[in-house]
Order: C-alpha cells, then structure tokens, then sequence
C-alpha cells in the first residue's frame, strides 16, 4: 500500500512532509478548509487550508511560550483577550492561573473550535472553564467595537497574515488593541519567522507598524519544529513592562506551574535575537 503523506510548502524550493497515519476528516467552512491526520512522528495534527496549526507532538512549545513570558511579566493580569486560537490551547494554559478572572475567546470560525473539542481534546478541554466566554466573529471587528482599557492582555493567537487572518496584522488592528488595552496592558502577537523570505517580509511589517504604537516593542523567539524553519516568534508590545527587566521570576516560580518548555530562565533568554533577526528587525 502507498504511504501517505502531508507535505506544506515552506518554500518556493522548500517542503516539509510528515508520514499520515489516517486522514481523520476534512471540512471547508465558510473561511477555511479544516484537515485532521494521525500520524507517528507527530501524533494528531491539523492544517488550515494546508497549513499545519498545531501538532499533539509539539503544541505545547506554542502554547506554553505565549502564555507565560506576558504572565511572568506581569502577575496581577486579570482580564485577557485571545483572538484566534481555535485549538484551545492558548487557553488551557491561562486557566492555570487562579488570578486569572475572565478570558474571551474570539474566534472568527466555530467549526475550528467545535472540530478541535472533538479531535484534539488535549488543547480543547479547557474552552468550557467558567472564566472563557467564546465569540465567534471576526478579531479585527471585536477590537473596533471593543470599550478601552478593558484588557490586562491581548493574545493574538492567529494564522498567517493571509484570507482571513490579514486583518490581524494591521495598523488599524494594532491600534485598537492598545486602545482597549489598560494603561499597563501588553499585546503579544504571533510573528510569524525570520528565516524564509515570505515569512521574514511579514514579522518586519508587523514590527515595524507595532514598534510605531507601543513604547515597548520586542521580539522573542522559540524553536517550533513543525513550523516554517523551527524557528518562530512572537511580538512582545507593552504600554509599561519590560518583560526582562520588570518580570517576577520568584513569584512566578512559587506558583509551581509544572511546564516542558518555558521557565524563567527561558523568560530572560527569549529576548536575546541572532544577529541576523536583530538586523532584519532594524530594517525600515
Ligand atoms: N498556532 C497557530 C499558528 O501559529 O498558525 C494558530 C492557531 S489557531 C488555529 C489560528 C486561528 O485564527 C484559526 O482558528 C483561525 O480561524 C483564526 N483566525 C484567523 N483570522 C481570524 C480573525 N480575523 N479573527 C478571529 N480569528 C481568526
């Protein structure tokens, strides 16, 4: 019998294949073409019309990185606004914070959510905390209409800055998240990757329309093995914290969150940027 395979284009001379197990399901909802695959190097993953989202293998590298450098930052985060992260599992790593009281999810596609509640119960089970409440609608929208100084933090969860996900890396966007953010609010955004031309186009963009709305605009970087490269970023923008300089690495190690991939001395090394990532970032 022939193997199957799921192949992402990474680049134009580039792919990235992992040998699929089952096929499990495949959906085209109004915004997107959902897939789920088994496999064995990576466990159950799922793609976004062919891009893979996370993988049970790797998620939590994602997941525990965009979560605790912003908490550890800052531990009196209360309310906190996730835009995208369909999977759940940006949210199943904020319910592990008792001081954490109320958590919306916005989500523009309820089929990833309702899909992931059913294939990937490992990110999905926490959406039905008492402190989630889910919207489905459009992030960029959400913000617009949005009070100010509603949020502590905003964690842009999204997909590339492509279909649906576009209107979540721009100007106009970046601006009604710090709006609706308190005065010592934070922004962490996912930044897509330093290393191939197409995703490298796209974190300058957003830095540098970032870097122009926040006083403090950072980089921090991850390694994600099954995304482009394996090396990934994520957007630090805060009105008031530095996230090396003001975090709480005893507080936040007495509250004894067990983790696989961040820890506090992971919170002071995240900032520190190859040359080449520090250069690009520099660019007009
Ligand atoms: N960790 C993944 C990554 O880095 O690519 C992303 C996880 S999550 C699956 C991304 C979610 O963003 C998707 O469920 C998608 O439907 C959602 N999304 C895309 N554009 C959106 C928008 N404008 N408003 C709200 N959610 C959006």
């Amino acid at each position: 019998m022939l193997d199957l395979w799921f192949t992402e284009k990474w680049s134009e001379d580039t792919r990235f294949s992992i040998k699929v197990k089952e096929h499990l399901y495949s959906e085209e909802t109004p915004f997107q073409k959902i897939d789920f695959f088994t496999s064995n190097e990576y466990g159950r993953f799922f793609t976004l019309d062919g891009m893979i989202m996370i993988t049970e293998k790797d998620e939590f590298i994602y997941h525990e990185m965009i979560t605790h450098v912003p908490m550890c930052t800052n531990m009196n985060i209360k309310k906190v606004l996730v835009i995208g992260g369909g999977d759940g599992g940006t949210v199943r790593e904020l319910t592990r914070y008792s001081t954490i009281e109320k958590i919306d999810m916005v989500e523009i596609d309820e089929r990833v959510v309702r899909l992931s509640q059913k294939f990937l119960p490992f990110t999905a089970d926490k959406l039905e905390d008492k402190r989630v409440t889910l919207y489905f609608q459009d992030g960029l929208k959400f913000v617009e209409e949005c009070s100010s100084e509603t949020y502590d933090l905003i964690l842009v969860d999204s997909t590339d800055p492509i279909s649906v996900g576009e209107g979540l890396f721009t100007t106009e966007f970046y601006k009604n998240c710090y709006r609706v953010l308190k005065e010592d609010g934070i922004l962490v955004n996912q930044h897509e990757s330093p290393y191939y031309e197409r995703y490298s186009q796209e974190m300058k963009k957003a830095h540098n329309k970032i870097k122009n709305i926040f006083p403090i605009a950072k980089v921090y970087q991850f390694h994600q093995p099954t995304y482009a490269s394996g090396h990934w970023l994520f957007g630090f923008a805060s009105k008031k914290y530095n996230p090396t300089l003001d975090c709480k690495i005893e507080e936040w190690n007495k509250l004894d969150i067990r983790t696989r991939y961040y820890n506090t001395d992971i919170q002071m090394a995240t900032f520190a940027l190859p040359n080449y990532v520090k250069a690009q970032l520099e660019e007009k």
